[in-house]
């Protein structure tokens, strides 16, 4: 029975339509070690994921930084270091400290701001540790180091975080992470890198005006809980694919929670899409899968993803190892 299934896997991963499905480190190593330091992507480098994501926002003085949120709280000491440079929403704003200031703020392990308790208790602790902020090139420039010295080329896979917000505050984030990812050899769909957002808007200016020519995704929230997936409604998906190379949906719109592909893979693919779903977390499974090996076989196998973000790299690269000669 082992054996019949194994082969049932490797047939089904060989015949997909698409290249080997590909394991995105979702932050870095973001399971082992706090997201978006330079530390966690040595360790996403390390255990051999395919592309490492970079989350963009713009500091006050425009210099794009690698950090999930447009806030500061909840991943470095901010409230210590700066007590007074809350916005009246209590919040501390990415956009409101220079890169200098930024460079002085040590960042840690994800806690709720609101409760202060980490967000994923079994992980690195919080609070341990010399962790900084690194600027989108600093981080380029850091995994290309790594690639030199280990031999082995990694793909990188920047986010433009919230370009409307950020236009409303005066800046314009796009044309900068653009600037940025041109000076370090990232421009056409040859070059290893996807650019993505969730803003449909942004992703047709960022394909028309700003003439980006590399590979772009379009992420995509949660389907509504009480109609069929609206991805799936006539000529939406043949309309992205003239814009965008794939979308990145939620793990759930990829697998029902009747543990059943919801059919929006193989619509993408229909449509000449790759669809690179989001997140895999070993203490945070979906509802659909009771371990992280059913977890995987359901994403990669049934339902035939091409890509997955994953906080455990390591996890995925190990599973897809044993899948494929
Ligand atoms: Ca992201």
């Amino acid at each position: 029975m082992v054996i019949r299934h194994a082969l049932m896997v490797l047939a089904t991963l060989a015949t997909a339509a698409h290249a080997a499905p590909l394991v995105i480190a979702h932050r870095g190593a973001s399971g082992y070690l706090p997201e978006h330091t330079l530390e966690a992507k040595a360790l996403a480098h390390a255990q051999a994921a395919d592309f490492i994501e970079q989350d963009v926002v713009l500091t006050k003085d425009d210099v794009p930084v690698v950090l999930h949120d447009i806030h500061l709280d909840g991943v470095c000491d901010v409230a210590d270091r700066f007590p007074d440079r809350r916005r009246s929403d209590g919040r501390f704003y990415v956009l409101d400290f220079t890169l200098d200031e930024l460079r002085t703020l040590r960042v840690c392990e994800r806690r709720d701001p609101q409760t202060g308790r980490q967000v994923y208790p079994g992980r690195f602790p919080a609070g341990t540790g010399i962790f900084r902020i690194a600027t989108l090139a600093e981080e380029l420039e850091f995994l290309a180091g790594l690639d030199r010295s280990t031999g082995r080329r990694t793909g990188v896979y920047p986010e433009i975080k919230q370009p409307a917000w950020h236009r409303r505050e005066g800046h314009d984030i796009s044309p900068l992470v653009l600037d940025v990812l041109r000076t370090h050899g990232f421009a056409a769909k040859a070059d290893p890198c996807f650019l993505q957002c969730f803003d449909a808007d942004e992703v047709q200016r960022l394909r028309g005006e700003l003439g980006w020519q590399g590979r772009l995704v379009l992420l995509v929230g949660e389907a509504p809980d009480d109609a069929a997936d609206p991805l799936l409604a006539d000529g939406v998906l043949a309309n992205l694919a003239a814009t965008v190379d794939g979308i990145g949906p939620p793990l759930s719109r990829v697998v029902g929670p009747d543990g059943r592909p919801t059919g929006l893979v193989a619509a993408a693919h229909r449509a000449g899409l790759v669809v690179h779903a989001y997140t895999f977390r070993r203490d945070k499974l979906p509802a659909f899968a009771a371990d992280t090996d059913t977890a995987l076989r359901m994403l990669f196998v049934d339902a035939g993803i091409d890509g997955l973000f994953s906080d455990f790299p390591d996890l995925c690269v190990t599973w897809l190892h044993a899948a494929r000669p």
